[in-house]
């Protein structure tokens, strides 16, 4: 379905959504880009305030880790990117990307979606099924960090995009109990980013570990860690450490996988 006409994208429903922390938040709706981290990344961060959201009805060149891509329908899908500036002083933000998938699960499940889990280090599942992508990409300017967040959802699930991904997509609608608007996951999704980032700040990943584990899709399960110039690494699923890298407990002991260049597949 495309329900373009149906639910548009609009920045003052948004911010009536978001009742007094509209405030905290500059959003811009734009038709076409090639992807919304893009927009926010070109721009002079020097004047780009914290709090700046970038929604774009259709992406065209939605980026994931390591060069891959991110495909999105229009009005089927909510692509957005957030940028926020962390305090001076703060170390690196590591396990960011882990953070803001607790936080946009809390967000779903705060709409009534079912079932929803995290998979090491940044996707978001429901019964299975990738439903939601997150690429946290962090520069320094003037001795502060700044992340830009950027999330995409399937709302809904086009033919097009299940048959063109090389992993079992699922969309949102399928486990909420009622068709959700795009303006207002955007604005519960904005909240929930918001509270973790001022969390984020005050204990980093470590204030999120226990609610990461309280949804690890693999959880205890044997997996196998892959790399594109190395033998994958076989093991069980044992837990994320405070920086966010996953503990995999292997026939050698247990081992520290951080995220960059790996994938996690189930056995
Ligand atoms: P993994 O950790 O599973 O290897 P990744 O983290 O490298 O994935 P992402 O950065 O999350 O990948 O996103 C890119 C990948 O997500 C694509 O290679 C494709 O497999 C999948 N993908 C792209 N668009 C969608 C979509 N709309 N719904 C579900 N999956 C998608």
């Amino acid at each position: 379905m495309n329900s373009k006409t149906a639910d548009p994208l609009d920045g003052r429903i948004v911010a009536m959504a978001l009742g007094d922390m509209a405030t905290r938040f500059s959003i811009e709706v734009i038709e076409s880009c090639a992807s919304t981290s893009s927009v926010l990344l070109d721009r002079a961060m020097p004047d780009q305030p914290s709090g700046s959201v970038v929604v774009c009805e259709q992406q065209t060149a939605g980026r994931g880790r390591r060069g891959r891509s991110w495909l999105s329908a229009p009005g089927d899908s909510l692509t957005f990117s957030l940028l926020w500036r962390f305090p001076s002083g703060m170390l690196p933000p590591a396990g960011l990307s882990l953070a803001a998938g607790v936080a946009a699960a809390r967000a779903l499940e705060g709409m009534g979606a079912a079932g929803v889990r995290l998979k090491w280090p940044n996707d978001i599942l429901a019964e299975g099924a990738k439903l939601g992508g997150i690429l946290v990409e962090t520069v320094s300017h003037g001795g502060r960090h700044i992340a830009v967040i950027g999330i995409g959802i399937n709302v809904r699930l086009p033919k097009e995009i299940a048959d063109a991904v090389d992993v079992e997509a699922g969309a949102l609608a399928s486990v909420m109990p009622y068709e959700p608007s795009r303006n207002f996951l955007l604005a519960n999704l904005l909240k929930a980013l918001a509270d973790m980032l001022d969390e984020f700040g005050r204990t980093g990943f470590a204030g999120f570990v226990e609610a990461w584990l309280a949804r690890n899709a693999h959880a205890g399960q044997r997996v196998s860690i892959l790399a594109e110039d190395a033998d994958p690494i076989e093991g069980r699923c044992a837990g994320v450490d405070s920086d966010g890298a996953l503990l995999l407990d292997t026939a050698t002991g247990m081992r520290r996988i951080v995220s960059g260049e790996v994938s996690l597949r189930p056995r």
